[in-house]
C-alpha cells in the first residue's frame, strides 16, 4: 500500500507587469512564470484551499530507508530525537550527498518521508492527526 503524504495548497493569484493575470493552484505560496512573457511572478495574493494526500514516491521511500536503515533518527538533523548530523565516512559522502540530491528532486515533502519511514522502522510513534486540521 502505498504511503501518502500531507500537501498544503493554495490558490495563488499572479499579475505581471505585462499586464497579464492568471491563478494556479500550487503546494505553495512560489512564483510562476508568466502564461504569455514568461517573467517570474510572486502571487500578490494565495488563498488557502486545504489539504491534499498525494502518493509518496516508491524512490523516496527507498532512498529514505536507506540512510534511516544506517543513522536512526540521525538520518537528518532536523528530525525529532537527532542532536546531530552522522559523522560519513569520506567513501560515504558522495553517496549520501548523491541521494539527498536525488531524494529533493522528487516531487514529495522529504522531511514527511523520512518521518514516515521512521515510524515504519518504529524509530517514532505515529504521529496522531488531527481530524478536523
Ligand atoms: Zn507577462
Amino acid at each position: 500500500m502505498p504511503r501518502e503524504y500531507k500537501v498544503n495548497l493554495y490558490l495563488n493569484h499572479y499579475r505581471c507587469p505585462c499586464g497579464a493575470e492568471w491563478s494556479d493552484e500550487w503546494d505553495a505560496t512560489c512564483d510562476d512564470r508568466c502564461p504569455r512573457c514568461d517573467t517570474s511572478c510572486s502571487p500578490y495574493e494565495s488563498e488557502d484551499t486545504g489539504t491534499e494526500r498525494r502518493p509518496v514516491p516508491t524512490k523516496a521511500l527507498e532512498i529514505c530507508a536507506k540512510w534511516v536503515a544506517r543513522f536512526g533518527l540521525g538520518f537528518h538533523p532536523d528530525t525529532r530525537g537527532a542532536q546531530y548530523t552522522p559523522a560519513l565516512l569520506a567513501d560515504d559522502i558522495a553517496d549520501y550527498d548523491r541521494d539527498m540530491e536525488s531524494l529533493f528532486a522528487l516531487d514529495c515533502d522529504p522531511y514527511a518521508v523520512a518521518v514516515a519511514v521512521m515510524e515504519d522502522f518504529g524509530l517514532i510513534e505515529e504521529e496522531n492527526e488531527q481530524t478536523n486540521a
